[in-house]
């Protein structure tokens, strides 16, 4: 029987297509598809010989012009029934071990075959059956399992088709492919469609990792474990994981990939971050915009840098705005509040501009100024609560000396500022200081302690007194109010001589010989009041020329005419010399009194030799000490006679001081005895600042020979050139000329005492701690004998020909002139950081060079003025060389007005460091980055150049400053010699000559 006999055509080919449309939206991976196969299928039919009672056949139908086939059996009215038709071989996946089978089917109603519905059937069987090969046409029933019994939904009618789809699942298979049967049992079915299919887990992405294409599992694994892998420029800590359901669903993933730093998940992908923006971290979050304060960089930022002149500090985020420099502090003033225990309040506004921060501290620098030097207030003054790391805008600070200015520096810091100082040069920096100079309004004068005779003739008196607080070297001098009466005036009319001085001492003149005088002085205040304690002595003219009485009519007349008048006239007088300037010579009106600074100094230097024993001379200008008086501590130096020692003397009923002492060693000859002490000799005749100061002797020990010393005040910086040599770049002009103003005020006095120095150089210039130069070395044969410079003369003699004036070498004439030739030798070694003058040119090279009218070229960085007054010192006519006197005020000048120090002197790098091109001073180029730094002395930076890579010569002449400044070369004055030695390097017409005058 035809099983389509009398079922509507139109109706079956709707649900054919609808079937089809259904099967292909399914995401499965089909093994079979009989639809889709578009012919005939070729599939067994078994028994394979059924006489006129055929089993399972195929139809051929058309529709819509295609074709296709079904297979129907509809053996109704027949009893026992075994009709098999059974696929072909289906080749399995290897991970496909569940497949489903959809089967599309008609099944007629067995009411409508009447009689023979008594054997009719409405259902079918499907089998399956495993096999590594394709068997062909074998067909062995036995090799089939059953899976299922396929019975329809609903069966069809005469007048109403029904297609019935069952899929069934045919799970745990393992072989290589498999064959499906459907065994029909006596019903009468058309399958329409046969499709078996496994399902899979398509390649996804999920959370940022792809995962495969995964085949579901089957019974036995209904979740199938499966690893991804991130996408381009995701991570993940652990490996990201899924799970593919029997269904083929991704469920559960796993370990989530998330975007690196500079990168934001943009649908399923990473993304650079845009310009603008950033992201630090690998995270799941967007890139933020860039915060405040940074520099908008191009896309793909992991953080956005600071813009130049704001900074984070190291504890900010860096995903953090950046920060700026706080402005100045505002407002600083100084409140004095106890004069007695020198206290000053200092107290501020806060910066305008906090930077946008709010940890903000303030530091206190505190600068002590006498006269133009200035220098760090020490560990002396104390700050309450503390000099540094102030969160409150005030501070006490006590123990300050009166008569001193004071600057203090208030800087603003805020978490950024240390960072910001090593991050950029100061410069680029806005002022975070604010400056105030003050000092401690102290009007109480000091208190004169003792009055003394000095000296004596018959008409004249010389005293001096002391005070005390002692007034500070180069602070605002004290001035003082001397006045003095015959002692014997009758005191109803007394004559008052008022005199106001500027010293604490005096030599007063035109008195009466063998006549007792009174003298009261007191200290002036700020406000030119007297003040303080007095104090009364009384003193005598001596004896002799008692002819001189007339001359005393000048004061007894005066006396007579009026004491108030003869007041008012020194008064007057007084105040008249001060308005035209202190330093004007003196005129016939300062008849009446005299100070030093009227004077000639009262002494000159006495050449000690000039002593028959010249022991008698030692005893004269110095003070024996005590050898149990003296700690030796240290040895600082090489003396001619032996070690020089640092120590303490402690002489009773007074402070000890430090003090450096020169020791005579054993063994010494009675002369050498003589020429070591002639320097205490000399030395003891000299008090001034900026002169070594003499603090005694050791000759009166009994065991002599060991114990003789000179102990002299100590100078914590030694030698002026060693010290500016490990300082090098460190001090600018302003510094370096104010310890020139030192040093030419100490020869200015040497040369008003008549006194020759002969071996004036940095060598011989002693620093203090607060930078002040003292001249030393004064002995008498060293001059000859025991300077390392000094080289032997034809006439027997040492010289240290680079300090010595040509007509000192030439003829051996010795005198101030040529002093100051030295001097303008020194003022170059000061200048060249204690560079050795004339560099390794030999000394008969320098004398030759000198003789031509060359003269040493301008210090690098060598204020114009400052080299001018060099070249006025090296005037070959000595007569037209400055003297001491104009050289002190010529630097005081320059050193009042800075801007005078502006103008830098021309300066040739090939001649002041001594680069010929490029190559070391043998002529061949330097084979080394580190050989050329030892060539200008700038060996501590080899590590920063090799560090930078820096390692050929070629490299070093490819270098801007600002390189040198990156590799970490601070200091402006090493940073400009090895600025300017690469410029020498750089230029191939290096001379000699560029230093004529
Ligand atoms: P002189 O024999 O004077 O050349 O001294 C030899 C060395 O001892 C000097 O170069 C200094 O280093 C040291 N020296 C001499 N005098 C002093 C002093 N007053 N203070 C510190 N160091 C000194």
């Amino acid at each position: 029987m035809d099983f389509f006999a009398g079922v509507r055509p139109l109706l079956f080919s709707y649900v054919l297509i609808n079937g089809i449309l259904i099967t292909l939206q399914t995401k499965e991976e089909v093994l079979l598809d009989m639809r889709a196969t578009g012919g005939e299928m070729g599939w067994l039919t078994w028994p394979l010989d059924q006489g006129d009672k055929p089993g399972w056949e195929v139809v051929q139908r058309t529709l819509n012009g295609s074709q296709f086939y079904t297979y129907s059996v509809c053996n109704v009215g027949e009893r026992e029934q075994d009709n098999w038709l059974r696929t072909t071989f289906i080749q399995r996946r290897p991970a496909a071990s569940r497949v489903f089978v959809e089967l599309q089917f008609i099944v007629r109603d067995c009411n409508s075959f009447g009689d023979s519905s008594v054997t009719c059937k409405e259902t079918f069987n499907l089998f399956t059956s495993e096999s590594d090969a394709d068997v062909g046409t074998t067909f062995r029933k036995g090799q089939f399992k059953k899976v299922a019994t396929i019975a329809p939904d609903e069966i069809t009618s005469k007048n109403e088709l029904h297609i019935n789809t069952e899929t069934r699942v045919v799970e745990n298979l393992s072989r290589k492919g498999f064959y499906l049967a459907f065994q029909d049992i006596g019903a009468c079915v058309a399958l329409l469609s046969a499709r078996v299919y496994y399902k899979t887990c398509p390649a996804t992405v999920k959370s940022l990792a792809s995962f495969p294409e995964t085949v579901a599992g089957g019974e036995n694994q209904a979740l199938r474990e499966v690893s991804g892998v991130c996408m381009d420029n995701a991570i993940s800590e652990e490996l990201p994981r899924i799970y593919c359901t029997v269904d083929g669903e991704w469920v559960v993933p796993v370990g989530q990939c998330q975007c690196k730093s500079g990168y934001e998940e943009v649908k399923d992908a990473c993304q650079e971050c845009q310009a603008g923006f950033f992201k630090a971290a690998a995270s799941g979050d967007k890139c933020e915009p860039c915060p405040a304060n940074t520099q908008k960089l191009n896309s793909g930022a992991l953080v956005c840098p600071c813009m130049d002149g704001f900074y984070r500090a190291p504890t900010d985020p860096p995903t953090g705005p950046c920060s700026g420099l706080p402005s100045a502090p505002r407002d600083l003033v100084a409140t004095t509040t106890q004069l007695s225990t020198g206290k000053l309040l200092l107290s501020w506004q806060p910066p305008e501009d906090t930077g946008g921060r709010s940890d903000i501290t303030y530091s206190i620098e505190c600068q002590r100024c006498e006269g133009v030097v200035c220098q760090s207030c020490g560990e002396k003054i104390r700050y309450e609560p503390a000099s540094t790391g102030l969160t409150d805008t005030k501070v006490s600070v006590s123990e300050l000396d009166a008569h001193l200015n004071y600057t203090f520096t208030v800087e603003a810091h805020s978490g950024v500022s240390l960072f910001a100082s090593q991050a950029t040069p100061r410069a680029n920096k806005p002022p975070s200081t604010s400056v105030l100079t003050t000092s401690l309004l102290y009007t109480d004068p000091p208190k004169i302690t003792s009055m003394r005779l000095v000296e004596r003739t018959s008409t004249s008196l010389s005293l001096s007194w002391d005070v005390f607080p002692r007034p500070r070297v180069q602070s605002r001098p004290i001035r003082y109010e001397l006045t003095y009466r015959k002692k014997d005036d009758n005191l109803d009319v007394t004559t008052y001589i008022v005199l106001i001085l500027e010293k604490n001492f005096v030599q007063i003149s035109k008195l009466a010989p063998g006549t007792a005088y009174l003298f009261r002085v007191q200290a002036l205040s700020s406000d030119g009041t007297p003040g303080g304690s007095s104090m009364e002595e009384q003193f005598e003219t001596s004896l002799e020329e008692r002819l001189t009485q007339n001359n005393t009519a000048v004061i007894s007349c005066a006396a007579v005419g009026g004491a108030a008048m003869l007041f008012i006239v020194v008064m007057v007088l007084f105040l008249r010399r001060r308005k035209r300037n202190s330093h004007t010579r003196q005129g016939p009106e300062d008849t009446y009194f005299s100070s030093s600074e009227q004077l000639k100094p009262l002494k000159t230097y006495v050449d000690p030799h000039t002593y028959e024993d010249p022991n008698t001379a030692v005893l004269k200008f110095a003070t024996e000490i005590h050898p149990s008086h003296i700690t030796k501590q240290k040895v600082i130096g090489a003396g001619e006679f032996g070690e020089v020692y640092r120590g303490i003397l402690k002489v009773p009923g007074r402070k000890e001081v430090a003090v450096a002492i020169k020791t005579l060693k054993p063994g010494y000859s009675e002369k050498q005895r003589q020429d070591f002490l002639s320097e205490a000799s000399i030395m003891g005749q000299f008090s001034h600042q900026n002169i070594i100061r003499l603090e005694g002797v050791v000759t009166k020990c009994k065991d002599f020979f060991k114990h003789a010393m000179i102990v002299t005040e100590y100078m914590e910086n030694g030698a002026l050139d060693r010290y500016l040599r490990d300082h090098d770049g460190e001090f600018a002009s302003f510094q370096l000329v104010g310890m020139l103003r030192g040093i030419a005020a100490g020869m200015k006095y040497l040369s008003d005492m008549s006194y020759v120095h002969r071996d004036l150089a940095a060598r011989n210039i002693l620093v203090n701690n607060t930078l002040e130069c003292k001249v030393s070395d004064f002995g008498l044969s060293r001059v000859l004998e025991d300077d390392p410079e000094g080289t032997y003369t034809t006439s027997g003699g040492k010289i240290p020909i680079r300090w010595t004036a040509p007509e000192a070498i030439a003829y051996r004439k010795f005198t101030s002139a040529s002093d100051v030739w030295s001097f303008g030798i020194v003022m170059w070694e000061v200048m060249a950081f204690g560079e050795r003058p004339y560099w390794d040119m030999s000394n008969h090279e320098v004398m030759k060079a000198i003789n031509e009218a060359f003269r040493l070229p301008a210090p690098m960085d060598c204020p114009s003025a400052v080299y001018q007054l060099m070249l006025q010192c090296w005037l070959q006519d000595r007569s037209k060389r400055p003297r001491f006197g104009d050289i002190v005020n010529l630097l005081d000048k320059l050193l009042r007005s800075p801007d005078s120090l502006k103008t830098i002197a021309d300066f040739d790098p090939r001649v002041s460091i001594r680069l010929p091109s490029t190559s070391g001073s043998d002529g061949s180029p330097f084979r080394s980055v580190s050989e050329w730094l030892e060539s200008i002395k700038m060996s501590q930076y080899s590590e920063n150049f090799t560090c930078a890579g820096v390692v050929t010569m070629d490299q070093v002449l490819q270098m801007k400053n600002e390189d040198i400044k990156n590799i970490g070369v601070r200091l402006p004055g090493h940073l400009k010699r090895i600025a300017y030695s690469i410029l020498g390097l750089k230029d191939q017409t290096s001379t000699l000559s560029v230093f004529a005058v």
